[in-house]
């Protein structure tokens, strides 16, 4: 069943800038949409719209083929899950599951069979007749995840469901929540700020700013294929350095890349560089010293090292690498080396993000 949202508009009450401008994108049947952007860009605003939970301005939500921005929430045929939407404290996990089904009016024996059947989805079998308040945090989110698929919805709607969870928690659940979605397969629209929960959860990630998309595709095109800097920012911990394009080249320093195609002598550039995108090598006895980089510091980071070099030109920059290449290439604090920056990004103009 997938949702189709052409632009999508709305300005709250208390005017101001639109919260959504001009909203389009379509989540496919199956598949999982990420709504990605920084605070306040309106991802919130994108799913309560697609809920119904507010009204649009302007703009068409189809599900399902069904023209959809004027049907009452509860007609849409949708499950949520929300950070902040608890389970009732009241309700045992089995009653909190059930909710759904018995205000459908559901016979009892298909509720408990359903139920069953939820608690094994959810891997929480044992625990149908505990309380809320005596699951962890991230125990309690798989049972708000049991109750909005209860009702079987066509589309679940997710804001930041992980989003109050610590850490180690978020990236359980996150394979969790793959494991769980290659079960049932359903559309589902995820809002999350994280971009290592997008970039890894999603068939296609729609990346939010001040109301509008600024890009959608696959997660590989968004991070190989950045449209815009803020893009190349927001999606891969870039270190950003400033140049000018030089003989056809942009040039930063000692480093150089191909220059984006139709920019002319002498404009400014700007490189946006991903830990890993760098490529470090020793230099040759007589390699000049003002090419080179210094290692300024280097921490061990788990499997990689996060280095934070110094480069001819006094910018900093963070690069990540392999142990083994970090050994390989016998890198210290101190020490330097040539930096190649083959995958860098590269947009004209000057920018502040
Ligand atoms: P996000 O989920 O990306 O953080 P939101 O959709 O919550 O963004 O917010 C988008 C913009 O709309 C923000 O500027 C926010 O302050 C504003 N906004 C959100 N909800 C309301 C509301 N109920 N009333 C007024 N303004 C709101
Ligand atoms: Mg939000």
């Amino acid at each position: 069943m997938s949702v189709k949202v052409t632009n999508l508009g709305k300005r709250y009450a208390n005017g101001g800038l639109p919260a959504v401008h001009e909203v389009s994108f379509v989540a496919e049947t199956g598949s999982i949409t990420t709504l990605l952007g920084p605070s306040g860009s309106g991802k919130t605003t994108v799913l309560r719209l697609i809920a119904g939970l507010e009204e649009a301005d302007r703009g068409e939500i189809e599900i399902h083929g069904t023209p959809s921005v004027h049907l009452p929430a509860q007609q849409r045929g949708l499950g949520f899950v929300f950070q902040g939407y608890a389970l009732f404290s009241h309700l045992d996990v089995r009653a909190n599951i059930a909710f759904g089904l018995h205000v459908k009016g559901e016979a009892h024996k298909v509720i408990t069979e359903r139920v069953d059947e939820l608690l094994q989805l959810v891997q929480l079998q044992d625990l149908g007749a505990r309380m809320p308040s005596q699951l962890s945090g991230g125990q309690r989110q798989r049972v708000a995840f049991a109750r909005a698929l209860a009702t079987r919805p066509r589309v679940l709607l997710l804001d930041e469901p992980f989003g109050a969870l610590d850490a180690r928690v978020r990236i359980e659940l996150r394979d969790w929540l793959q494991a769980l979605h290659a079960q049932t397969h359903v559309t589902t629209i995820l809002v999350t700020h994280d971009q290592d929960e997008a970039l890894e959860l999603s068939d296609q990630i729609v990346l939010m700013q001040t109301g509008r998309v600024v890009q959608k595709g696959a997660p590989h095109e968004l991070y190989d294929h950045p449209a815009s800097p803020f893009v190349a920012s927001f999606i891969g911990n870039a270190s950003v350095l400033r140049g000018h394009v030089s003989g056809g080249r942009a040039s930063f320093g000692a480093s150089s890349v191909a220059a984006p195609g139709g920019s002319a002598d002498g404009a400014s550039v700007q490189a946006y560089v991903r830990p890993s995108d760098v490529k470090l090598t020793r230099p040759e006895a007589d390699t000049p010293a003002v090419s080179l980089a210094l290692v300024s510091s280097l921490t061990r980071v788990g499997g990689y090292v996060k280095i934070d070099l110094k480069l001819p030109t006094d910018e900093m920059m963070t690069v990540q690498v392999s142990r083994a290449e970090a050994e390989q290439l016998r890198l210290a604090e101190g020490e330097r080396v040539i930096v190649d920056l083959g995958e860098a990004k590269v947009f004209v103009g000057d920018y502040t993000i």
